[in-house]
């Protein structure tokens, strides 16, 4: 393994953190400075060690996670499965998950056991963008998009959201277009559907306010009927990726995020 990418894999700070140590002379390996941030390192039996104390290794893990809805973002749960529970085949002790999405909400979820990542990711002050396409019962005008974008109040009164991008896709009447919708929704909505109008579209916020996206569409009158988060910063839910299923963050999408 290279020894920057096992030195980021430590507490000893994140990859590009722990290149300036390795330049400044701070790592050594069987006891003698290296140099090089590509350098070779056998994890089992080379001697990490960092101002002269070796370096504990815990392998730090990434995981791309397509949540499917009807599970819910947490590490335990008694009366839901949760999204620890798709991950049986790795030992999940040490994992959790990086934000959450309610549990109507389907898409791309990050799950690892590194604690900086989730902090880079999800501090309010970081503003990193998150994408959701929507279907939503309403109609938009340049106004509500205008306010949407803009920053719009919530319903707690609370709170003004920052501003967001919002792509519209598709409008028309229910009975018109294919929509995606979840399956829980009630009698009374699922009456006289086929005569509503629906939307559909893209909307990019950079917070992470509880049910902020079905939160910001109700401000503007939408009713939220189906939640998928399709990207996360500059890396995308893999469209190879079945519904449940998973497979760990390249390295080049772990520097896209940190
Ligand atoms: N906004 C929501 O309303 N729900 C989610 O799950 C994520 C963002």
């Amino acid at each position: 393994m290279r020894l920057d990418k096992y030195l980021a894999e430590t507490s000893v700070g994140r990859r590009k953190e722990v290149r300036i140590l390795i330049k400044d002379k701070k790592i050594q390996v069987n006891g003698e400075i290296e140099l090089l941030p590509a350098a070779e390192i056998d994890e089992e039996n080379d001697i990490i060690e960092y101002l002269n104390h070796q370096i504990k290794y815990t392998r730090k893990v990434y995981y791309m996670f397509h949540k499917p809805a009807g599970c819910v973002t947490a590490r335990k749960d008694l009366k839901h499965t949760t999204v620890l529970d798709y991950f049986q085949d790795v030992d999940n002790n040490c994992l959790f998950p990086v934000g959450r999405l309610d549990k109507d909400t389907e898409g791309l979820l990050f799950i690892t056991n590194d604690g900086e990542f989730n902090h880079h990711l999800m501090h309010p002050k970081k503003h990193v963008n998150k994408t959701y396409f929507f279907w939503a019962f309403g109609e938009l005008s340049i106004e509500k998009i205008q306010q949407l974008e803009d920053g719009i109040e919530l319903d707690s009164g609370d709170f003004i959201t920052k501003k967001a991008k919002l792509e519209i896709l598709r409008t028309g009447l229910f009975k018109e277009l294919k929509v995606e919708m979840k399956e829980n929704l009630n009698d009374k909505i699922k009456k006289n559907r086929d005569i509503q109008p629906v939307i559909s579209g893209y909307l990019t916020i950079s917070e992470g306010c509880k049910h902020q996206v079905k939160r910001m569409l109700k401000a503007v009158g939408c009713y939220v009927i189906y939640l998928r988060r399709i990207s996360i910063g500059n890396v995308a839910l893999d469209d190879s990726l079945k519904k449940g299923d998973y497979r760990e963050l390249t390295y080049e999408e772990i520097e896209l995020l940190m």
